[in-house]
């Protein structure tokens, strides 16, 4: 079963997606092990990712997009349009929360709000629905 419990302040992506809850993180076949992992080959969605091979991030100085002066800029803006339209969450609110809260306080109402209430198991951001026993 997949609990938050174990739940890791690298598995937070520098956009602001909580790997955990990410479809490539909770399936078994090509799983991502979280975009911030440095595996030879690179995960794909880590060799793929416009973000994830941003210049700004690139240097390594910049844990978070909004460590970024440009944050948030176009490529960002655009994701979380997607992300609000298509998975009704959005990622520059949370990177906003990871901000103000800090990592240990916003992983925390992460557990709440992607924990299963019928299993206990974890709800997919991109399903919609919970991973493990398909609670909606
Ligand atoms: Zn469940």
């Amino acid at each position: 079963m997949n609990t938050m419990s174990s739940m890791k302040r690298s598995l937070l992506s520098p956009c602001g997606i909580n790997c955990r809850v990410c479809i490539a993180y909770l399936r078994e076949k090509n799983k991502c092990p979280g975009c911030r992992t440095n595996t030879s080959p690179k995960p794909i969605t880590r060799a793929q990712c416009k973000i994830k091979n941003c210049n700004e991030l690139q240097r390594d100085t910049l844990k978070f997009c909004f460590d970024c002066k440009k944050f948030p800029c176009a490529r960002m803006k655009q994701m979380d349009k997607r992300y609000r339209t298509k998975y009704n969450m959005s990622t520059i609110e949370n990177l906003k929360n990871i901000k103000k809260l800090g990592i240990s306080e916003f992983i925390k109402n992460e557990k709440i709000r992607w924990t299963c209430s019928q299993c206990g198991g974890t709800i997919c951001v991109h399903r919609g629905y919970c991973y493990d026993c398909g609670k909606k």
